[in-house]
């Protein structure tokens, strides 16, 4: 791996909860080796988030959590903000080892949409792509980093989930994806017990009037936290059979770095 080393980052700096190397469990790139660097703070408060730490409402940790060696779950703690510069220096630990991508997750990334335009160019600069897992409902800010972000994992949340009505967070997900799609995206629906017909309709059809060829992946809830029950298997193949009659690729992949106990 060959490395362009840069100029100084503009003094931007970011509210993270972790910075670890692991193994992705969600989506199209499950299974490939990422890095992942987590941020603090979100603007929905899910049913079903498994990432509570980024959500205290008492603000961002004082230290954001290092992982030394992958999978060991030893952790260094580094005072919060942290600044481009010294995150760079913490992803180049890892580069010792191939990894497909660095994925920005959360909470939600695009709340730092600021830091991240001036961060990722550095990442690409590593030899890095560049992976964005989000909500799905911030079109104005999504529009300030998408030159950088090679793939998109955009949410699409159910009403009944988050306590919108469905029209906004239909509108605000349509505009999202126009712009998602100016690079590579695909849509994930978590799906709980309480989903829907309707709300799996309104994600096939805002993919089908966008591009039928936009993959969607189901994802069955991981029963925690306010879900504490699991969807029934005819359930989730029903619901892909019905996103399969107007879409090109319909998946159901479970949450898999629970399973292996992964981070
Ligand atoms: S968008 Fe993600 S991080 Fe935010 S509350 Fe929902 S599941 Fe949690």
């Amino acid at each position: 791996m060959t490395f362009l080393f840069q100029a100084s980052l503009p003094q931007v700096r970011a509210r993270l909860v972790e910075v670890f190397s692991s193994i992705q469990g969600e989506g199209v790139l499950v299974g490939h080796r990422q890095i992942f660097v987590r941020t603090y703070g979100c603007n929905l408060r899910c049913t079903y988030c498994d990432s509570p730490e980024t959500l205290k409402e008492s603000g961002a940790p004082r230290f954001c959590r290092v992982e030394q060696v992958p999978g060991t779950g030893q952790f260094l703690p580094v005072p919060n903000p942290v600044d481009a510069d010294t995150l760079t220096g913490l992803l180049q630990q890892y580069l010792s080892e191939p990894h497909h991508s660095v994925s920005v997750t959360g909470g939600e990334p695009l709340l730092q949409a600021r830091f991240l335009a001036a961060w990722l160019p550095a990442v690409r600069a590593m030899g890095l792509r560049t992976f964005l897992e989000t909500n799905g409902l911030l079109p104005e800010h999504l529009q300030r980093v998408i030159d950088w972000i090679d793939v998109v994992s955009m949410d699409f949340k159910a009403p009944s989930a988050i306590g919108m009505d469905l029209e906004s967070v239909r509108e605000r997900h349509r505009r999202f994806l126009e712009i998602a799609r100016t690079t590579s995206v695909y849509v994930k629906m978590v799906v709980t017990p309480g989903t829907t017909d309707m709300e799996v309709d309104a994600a096939i059809d805002l993919i089908a009037s966008v591009d039928a060829a936009i993959p969607l992946i189901l994802q069955p809830v991981t029963p925690f936290g306010h879900e504490r029950i699991p969807v029934p298997p005819a359930r989730l193949i029903a619901l892909q059979a019905r996103a399969n009659r107007q879409l090109k690729e319909v998946r159901v992949i479970p949450q898999t770095h629970k399973v292996m106990h992964l981070l």
